[in-house]
């Protein structure tokens, strides 16, 4: 797995949607690269401001409210 595989995959993640082949790789990814380590904990800390929960069955609408605030959240970190 790729970093952009693993950004890809966050979401799948957190809706435990990911299948039993993809979650030893997403694990194995986040813990031998730190960069995606720091991604996954910016994503859980944006849903925790957000007062969502990473529960199953995520709505497409909560999906992508996430993502958008994610890539706020980022972008004002970046400055
Ligand atoms: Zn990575």
């Amino acid at each position: 797995m790729n970093c952009d595989e693993f950004a890809e995959l966050v979401t799948a993640f957190l809706d435990d949607a990911l299948d039993s082949s993809s979650r030893p790789l997403f694990l194995d990814h986040m813990a031998v690269c730190g960069g995606c380590a720091g991604y996954y904990g910016r994503f859980t800390a944006t849903i925790t401001a957000l007062g969502e929960l990473p529960a199953p069955g995520l709505s497409p609408q909560t999906r992508s409210r996430l993502l958008t605030a994610f890539r706020e959240t980022s972008a004002e970190n970046s400055e």
